[in-house]
């Protein structure tokens, strides 16, 4: 259900790869890509993208291609509450996104924790994406962890 996106993920303080697979959520679900491809959206029978979807049982898309640059966490290594720290030099890895403009894969980067705290500012969640709106990046909250979402066929809300 995630989406994988494969690369070489570069530590940034000893320059030995971290990861050659993060795994994010945005996007089509179950899609890989290698940098610089374009990001896939289900598409309706109508051929619209709806945002955060169920399409009967299965979830299709999350979050929302009306955004234009993005940065999704590697939802696996990436937790507030556990470390993840570098195979090689030991330095503690806040998180790595996927950073993602104009809807091609662009480009990654590594965060230290304090940069991680500097993105969160006040929020305590987990958050996995974060968008950028007038110059700062906030976070992209999913629709109740996708527990509510809009059936595409019959338009009705229902719980997951
Ligand atoms: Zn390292």
């Amino acid at each position: 259900m995630k989406i994988r996106v494969y690369g070489h993920f570069i530590c940034p303080w000893c320059q030995k790869e971290l990861t050659n697979c993060a795994q994010i959520i945005w996007g089509a679900a179950g899609e890989s890509y290698e940098m610089g491809q374009k990001l896939r959206w289900y598409q309706a029978d109508n051929f619209t993208v709806n945002p955060n979807t169920y399409y009967g049982d299965f979830l299709v898309n999350y979050g929302s291609p009306v955004y234009n640059d993005v940065l999704a966490f590697d939802v696996v290594e990436y937790s507030p509450e556990s470390e993840w720290v570098c195979r090689s030099c030991s330095q503690v890895i806040g998180g790595l996104a996927i950073k993602i403009v104009n809807q091609i894969i662009q480009g990654y980067k590594v965060f230290n924790c304090t940069e991680i705290r500097t993105l969160l500012k006040d929020e305590d969640e987990n958050i996995e994406v974060f968008i950028l709106k007038e110059d700062t990046y906030v976070p992209y909250k999913f629709p109740d962890e996708f527990g509510m979402s809009t059936n595409t066929k019959t338009g009705e809300i229902f719980k997951k």
